[in-house]
């Protein structure tokens, strides 16, 4: 495949410039795919592992608006250091967007220290399903404002038991949102969430070369 420089992308200039700085040059198949599919606004199924470069493919910060101070993006993710993973690196990319927050959220945190990082006008969380579930419960997360739903390593959330947390979260998202989901392997029920869940998704497939 021809390789896809990340300014053929029609980013952000802000994103571009600290995408440079982290010493990316060119995109990796799965983001030269997924990015534009992202960005178009479009449902996406993401079969790709880690390592393949997938959390820059859902975790550019291009939609989140850093003057409204409203939760705009929920990354759904198996576990806690995951979270933390991928929020440090959705961090790094949105460090030319002034004002753009975002929050790793995960059980066996401290939750009041949680609730008052919740109210300082975080955009973007990135969580562990039940955690992310429990804030919904307590209303110290509203989703009346999320954009976008990203599920990360989908199979995985399925394995530690977070099917019925997923459902759950996604069936009080608005309507008018975009659902991406990022997979290694498709097991029924994750093919049924999708099924469940995402309008006519493109699907977007990526084989790691060892
Ligand atoms: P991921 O699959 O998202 O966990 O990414 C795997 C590693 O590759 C991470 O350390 C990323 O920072 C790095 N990475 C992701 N995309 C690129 C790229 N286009 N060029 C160079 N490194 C990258």
């Amino acid at each position: 495949m021809e390789t896809v420089k990340f300014d053929e992308l029609q980013l952000d200039e802000r994103i571009i410039r600290a995408i440079t700085e982290m010493g990316f040059e060119e995109a990796s198949p799965i983001q030269a795919q997924a990015i534009p599919v992202a960005m178009e606004g479009r449902d996406m199924i993401g079969q790709a592992q880690t390592g393949t470069g997938k959390t820059a493919a859902f975790g550019l910060p291009q939609k989140v608006d850093p003057k409204v101070k409203k939760l705009q993006a929920i990354v759904l993710l198996p576990t806690r250091e995951l979270a933390i993973q991928v929020a440090e690196e959705m961090r790094r990319f949105a460090k030319f967007m002034h004002g753009v927050k975002v929050l790793p959220i995960y059980g066996g945190q401290d939750i009041v220290k949680q609730i008052r990082s919740l109210k300082d006008g975080t955009q973007v969380i990135v969580g562990t399903p039940g955690r992310v579930m429990d804030h919904m419960r307590r209303k110290t997360v509203k989703v009346d404002h999320v954009l976008t739903v990203v599920l990360d390593e989908a199979d995985e959330m399925l394995n530690m038991g977070f099917l019925e947390d997923m459902e759950t979260i996604l069936s009080q998202l608005p309507e008018e949102r975009q659902t991406l989901m990022f997979s290694a392997t498709m097991p029924q029920a994750i093919a049924e969430i999708a099924r469940k869940f995402q309008k006519d998704p493109v699907t977007v497939r990526v084989i790691k070369k060892e």
